[in-house]
């Protein structure tokens, strides 16, 4: 059970998706949280997959991976770098986990020989999950994000789940509308119908809308808000005008403008105990967009690019915003360019493009596809001195680059790709190996959070001024120990490594023979915030900035 008086936010979509129901959710999140209430944050995705862990990021997006090691959506990054702070398993929540809550209860004669059905049993399961959500953390408020769209077929459930909280609870449930006003050309006109269609759609489910947010290319007009009070019955006020912004950072800055973190306490009979302070969210939003800063060139040479430019952002979403989050901090502005590391493999000769950029990463990947490009542009990065930034895959090609051409291992591979290569650089973990002969795919990597100890007189060590650092994980494959005297014999520093010195967590170049050439085997981005850039990636574009100086000059 929640606590009494918790109080539920409920976001959910109208007209159609990807009008920024998540942008919506992590704004009020840190308006409430600014005005003195602990808030969490709860994601519902209403597909089957249990985590987000098996989906293909060039359809789904980036792999969110919680401290505790859960594989989420993109949006629980978004939630996290909003709050500045890490979010449990509890805040996240899909159909695949329902159900299988339910079933394994249904198995274990948890439901005392009842027939099992979808309402109510499934429902009490979604309930019970959303007020634990409630329960951790310590938080007065939960603002829960419903993915899909008003008049799915599958986020129906939660809907109706959330229904039933309103009833038991009626003074501590709100609803947020998010809606598209669209302006189609040929009228040039913005339209609210669509929106009025969506209101009555979730009025059909017994919901009424507290709060609408328009979104559209301009703002809403007074007479069109106007109309649409009338047409929906939210008030006036409550219709809040959210134009497309520049950057997603602006969106509270433009809601606590638009007083609508104090309307929504005032509708939950809850005080402001103070005014939101964004100062320092706002000099951050200043940095980040001043497009006068000077420019930083960074190329991205990855794989996740099949499906159009939009998809892209999507894909490495946490390495973008990471590297925006350090630029900003250094007065910078990142330039990023997508390389697709498959080109470079058609047309050898195009790796020395790369001579244009001022820092080069390789994110994370699985399988073949574009190694040996990808390899390439290592090289050149190494061989040119371009700052190069290696994360999981990127650290661990950035390592068998190394055998390959300093060492002279010519057979150096990782068995992720090749089972019998001849020099097995990167191998896969003990543990993973009975995963693997079991295909248990499904949150069986080495996930979450693990500590690394720095080694004193590395780039690393500097970076983050710390001996011990926690750093969050999702790789079934590790730089194989039979090799790391010889490696460190030819020059590669293994500047962080686990607590007991067993698996190898950072490699590096000395700066005296590179400015910057680091590889993680984690995913720093997973935790990089606006107000709390990442060290290394600080490090990486700093480094980048100084090559860009230097070319300048
Ligand atoms: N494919 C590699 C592994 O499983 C790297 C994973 C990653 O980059 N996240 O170890």
């Amino acid at each position: 059970m929640a606590r009494e008086g918790h109080k539920y936010i409920f976001v959910l979509g109208g007209v159609m998706s990807g009008v920024g129901k998540g942008v919506v959710t992590s704004s009020i999140g840190l308006l409430l949280q600014q005005k003195g209430y602990p808030v969490n944050l709860v994601k519902i995705d209403p597909y089957l997959n249990v985590d987000a862990g098996t989906m293909n990021p060039t359809e789904h997006g980036e792999v969110f991976v919680l401290t505790s090691g859960l594989e989420t959506d993109q949006d629980m990054g978004n939630y996290e770098r909003f709050l500045g702070r890490d979010l449990g398993n509890e805040d996240y929540m899909t159909s695949g986990m329902v159900y299988q809550a339910v079933i394994e209860r249904e198995r274990a004669l948890g439901y005392g020989g009842k027939c099992v059905e979808t309402i109510p049993h499934v429902r009490d399961e979604i309930i019970a999950r959303i007020e634990k959500a409630a329960d951790h953390n310590g938080s007065r408020m939960s603002v829960v994000e419903i993915g899909g769209t008003v008049g799915d077929f599958q986020n129906a459930l939660y809907i109706d789940a959330a229904r039933v909280l309103k009833m038991r609870y009626p003074d501590d449930v709100l609803f947020v509308m998010v809606s598209y006003l669209p302006t189609p050309g040929t009228l040039g006109e913005m339209k609210t119908k669509p929106t009025q269609t969506a209101v009555r759609e979730l009025n059909s489910y017994g919901v009424q809308p507290d709060f609408l947010i328009a979104r559209a290319p301009r703002p809403l007009d007074e007479k069109r808000k106007e109309k649409l009070a009338v047409s929906v019955n939210v008030r006036k006020e409550h219709i809040i005008s959210a134009p497309d912004i520049d950057s997603i950072y602006e969106a509270p800055l433009n809601f606590e403008r638009d007083k609508l973190g104090e309307a929504i306490l005032e509708s939950l009979r809850m005080p402001e105990k103070r005014k939101a302070s964004l100062a320092a969210w706002a000099k951050f939003v200043k940095s980040a967009t001043n497009d006068k800063a000077p420019e930083v060139k960074v190329a991205i040479v990855g794989k996740y690019f099949d499906t159009g430019d939009f998809v892209l952002s999507d894909a490495y979403l946490s390495v973008i915003e990471a590297i925006k989050f350090s630029a900003a901090k250094l007065g910078k502005r990142a330039k990023i360019t997508w390389i697709n590391s498959k080109d470079i493999e058609k047309d050898p000769k195009r790796v020395n493009d790369l001579a244009r950029y001022d820092g080069i990463i390789v994110p994370g990947g699985f399988g073949e596809t574009g190694i040996e490009g990808k390899l390439a542009a290592i090289r050149y990065a190494r061989e040119h001195r371009i700052p190069y930034f290696g994360l999981c895959y990127g650290m661990q090609l950035m390592v068998i680059e190394y055998a390959r051409n300093v060492l002279g291992l010519k057979g150096a591979h990782t068995t992720e790709i090749k089972k019998n290569a001849d020099e097995p650089i990167v191998d896969v973990m003990l543990a993973q190996k009975k995963h693997l002969a079991d295909n248990k795919y499904g949150g069986t990597m080495r996930l979450g959070a693990y500590p690394a100890y720095l080694k004193k007189g590395t780039i690393a060590r500097a970076a983050y001024k710390a001996e011990m650092v926690q750093e969050r994980h999702r790789h079934r494959y590790e730089i194989n120990n039979a090799y790391v005297e010889r490696l460190e014999a030819a020059g590669l520093v293994f500047s962080g490594t686990s607590p007991d010195k067993s698996l190898m967590e950072i490699a590096e170049l000395e700066k005296s023979a590179h400015p910057f050439m680091l590889g993680t085997q984690f995913h720093p981005e997973l935790q990089a915030r606006p107000l709390a850039p990442h060290p290394l990636f600080t490090a990486f574009i700093e480094a980048a900035a100084a090559r860009a100086k230097s070319e300048r000059a």
